[in-house]
């Protein structure tokens, strides 16, 4: 069985940066990914405010970052973690192709798209219910879209839509949006219009998607809205199943708690990134991935 001194769930921007921080130690460190590398940041559409980009796509961002993490540590993608057990000293890594040792482990596991819960939700996917309009987008060029949600996904994913010549419209529940300002602004600018106060009830149609069935809280008025997709928008849920195997401590949206050295409850595990809540910045979630790698180094130093 393979041994490393740091094993990263997760590769987004938390476990990438783990990885080099880790590695940079002259640790060896392997990064295990259940699906392909970079996680939700691969569809970031556009990035303005990573530090050192003016602008820059969550994918290339993501190539770049991998490749300097595969300078010191290894990465195995489309490997599931299904299991880790603490024996002693030592932590058994079970994956779906092969099992581990290591020393420390850092979840770096992120979340995953909330759904509205509605019908036709789950009847339409891939029929023109869609969650990243950067994957999707292009398909509904010169088509009409519907994107549910007041947050900056919401508002990101209406704009790179409206960038690329689809007909997008947005949805909210409330009166006013959650979203930064500066995308509001770009929203307005854009004359993007926005059915406020309006909450999705269901998605019809008869093969795929063909309208939107909103109401609206405030005049209680139902109306059926003719469109060709739904992009779904309306936050994130903590992966957190790993997590809960290991007993960790969680908040009450079940993202882990961690103390400012990235460290959780139990001794030699860390987290980093989205699945310990918060901003959910790239920016926040590399400098969380590089503390708990400066962590797990500290404590295999001291023999915590
Ligand atoms: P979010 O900020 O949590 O916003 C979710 C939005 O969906 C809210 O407007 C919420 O409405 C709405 N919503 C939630 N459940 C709903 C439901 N069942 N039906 C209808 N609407 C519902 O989520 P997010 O936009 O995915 O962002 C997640 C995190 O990533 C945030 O911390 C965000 O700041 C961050 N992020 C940052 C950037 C960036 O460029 N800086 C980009 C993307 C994401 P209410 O407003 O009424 O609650």
């Amino acid at each position: 069985m393979d041994e490393y001194d740091v094993i990263i769930v997760g590769s987004g921007p938390a476990g990438l940066t783990a990885a080099l921080y880790s590695g940079r130690q002259n640790f060896k460190t392997l990064v295990l990914e259940k699906a392909l590398v970079g996680g939700m940041g691969s569809i970031v559409p556009l990035l303005e405010n990573y530090p050192g980009f003016e602008l820059i796509a969550g994918k290339q961002l993501v190539d770049i970052m991998k490749d300097q993490a595969l300078k010191y540590a290894e990465i195995k993608d489309r490997e599931n973690v299904e299991e880790i057990e603490i024996k002693g000293d030592s932590i058994k890594i079970g994956t779906d192709k092969s099992e581990y040792i290591t020393k420390t482990v850092i979840l770096a596991t992120g979340a995953k798209h909330r759904q509205l819960g509605v019908p036709g939700e789950d009847k339409f996917l891939g029929r023109g219910v869609a969650y990243c309009a950067m994957c999707d987008g292009p398909i509904f060029v010169g088509r009409k879209v519907l994107v549910v949600g007041g947050g900056n996904s919401a508002v990101q994913q209406a704009l790179y839509l409206d960038n690329i010549g689809v007909m997008v419209a947005l949805v909210h529940r409330r009166d006013e949006l959650r979203a930064e300002g500066y995308l509001q602004d770009e929203l307005e600018k854009r004359d993007i219009p926005v059915f406020w106060d309006s909450e999705v009830e269901e998605i019809r149609g008869l093969q795929v998607v063909e309208s939107v069935l909103l109401h609206n809280k405030k005049t209680g008025k139902k109306d059926e809205i003719p469109t060709d997709g739904v992009f779904i928008a309306v936050g994130e849920i903590p992966s957190n199943q790993l997590a809960k195997k290991l007993d960790l401590d969680l908040d009450q949206h079940g993202y882990v708690i961690t103390d400012k050295a990235q460290r959780t409850n139990v001794s030699r595990i860390y987290a980093a990134g989205d699945i310990t809540g918060g901003v959910n910045q790239w920016v926040v979630a590399c400098s969380e991935g590089a503390v708990a790698a400066l962590s797990a180094y500290q404590d295999i130093q001291i023999g915590k």
